[in-house]
């Protein structure tokens, strides 16, 4: 029988590091054709994209896979301590517990995912690591990071003392309950977001997704959001396009809305277009409710073609491809 621990570890790495830059090229989907124009594209949510865009394209340049693009770039703000939102220097939980939940979807509909990982810095590439080298899609907590520390991640102390200090200012001052993941909902206006989800389009043609994110800030211990559910925070279909959700996760985990997103696009709506039925969805379900938290979807076809649709006001997004360096604003229904 085979040694099941053996197989979990086989070809364990000596760095995560080491996932970055590794040729895709022997898994390409039997769906892919060269992009539109040639030309390869990143997307990504919220203006902190731009960096995590400009870390994809390198390797979208050089002819790299759109799998190994979305991890290189969602690796960007997870490295960022002074991003509180995702990866390291993310806002605790309720109890003080930094958990990540983050998910990676390529051409060929493989995935893999961790929900409620704890120290570990880089989730999209433990999540990269679950969808290569095990049967499973997800692993969770404990046992999430008992298996990225035997394949060679580092433990490390995720709460940066900023947001320890803001963590214990909000013990002090809020109802003890998790806050709703509003726009500028922190005392002082700080920003309570957010996910990035990042959709490449690689010079094959291929389509590659990934999304990582501390989560709601303040939440009840244990709670895992869209992020890293399949079809929910991400999903990719090689013959339609890649969508990738951010706000409020519950929200979006009741209407599946990636996946929603795609079978819009599937069934001839543009990006934005199937984007806003999605958002709209939200809405038709629980007007009241959707009016007070924010979601967004953001959507990039096989054509290259991309868009966005919000809740409310101030969602953004970052598109780089080639020359072209943008941050977008997206329209919204409330
Ligand atoms: N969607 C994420 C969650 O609900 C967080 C966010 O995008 O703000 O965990």
């Amino acid at each position: 029988m085979l040694d099941r621990r053996k197989f979990l570890r086989l070809s364990a790495i000596s760095s995560a590091a080491a996932l970055v830059g590794r040729s895709f090229a022997a898994h390409r989907s039997p769906f892919a054709t060269p992009a539109a124009n040639g030309t390869p594209i990143v997307i990504s949510t919220w203006d902190f994209g731009k960096e995590a865009n400009a870390a994809a394209w390198e390797i979208l340049k050089a002819n790299g896979s759109a799998l190994d693009a979305v991890e290189a770039g969602a690796r960007v703000p997870e490295a960022d301590p002074t991003n509180q939102s995702v990866g390291l220097g993310g806002r605790p939980d309720r109890d003080g517990h930094v958990t990540l939940d983050a998910c990676i979807m390529d051409a060929l509909g493989r995935c893999g995912s961790v929900a409620a990982l704890e120290h570990v810095v880089h989730a999209v590439s433990v999540a990269r690591m679950v969808m290569e080298r095990t049967p499973h899609v997800m692993l969770a907590g404990e046992g999430a990071l008992q298996f990225a520390l035997e394949n060679g991640f580092a433990k490390e102390n995720l709460l940066t003392e900023q947001s320890r200090a803001e963590w214990q200012e909000w013990l002090k001052t809020e109802k003890y309950e998790p806050v709703r993941n509003i726009e500028n909902a922190l005392p002082g206006g700080a920003p309570n977001h957010d996910t990035i989800g990042i959709l490449a389009l690689d010079a094959a043609g291929d389509l590659g997704g990934a999304c990582t994110t501390s989560g709601m800030a303040y939440k009840l211990h244990g709670r895992v959001g869209d992020s890293p559910i399949i079809g929910a925070g991400l999903f990719v279909d090689n013959e339609v396009g890649a969508a990738t959700s951010t706000g409020v996760g519950e929200e979006v985990m009741r209407i599946v809305g990636s996946h929603t997103v795609v079978e819009l696009m599937r069934q001839g709506h543009s990006p934005e277009e199937a984007c806003r039925a999605a958002v709209e969805r939200i809405v038709r379900r629980d007007a009241a409710a959707a009016k007070a938290v924010q979601v967004g979807f953001l959507a990039l076809g096989r054509d290259g073609s991309y868009g966005a649709y919000a809740l409310q006001d101030g969602f953004t997004f970052a598109v780089k491809s080639g020359a072209t360096e943008q941050i977008i604003p997206v329209k919204h229904h409330f």
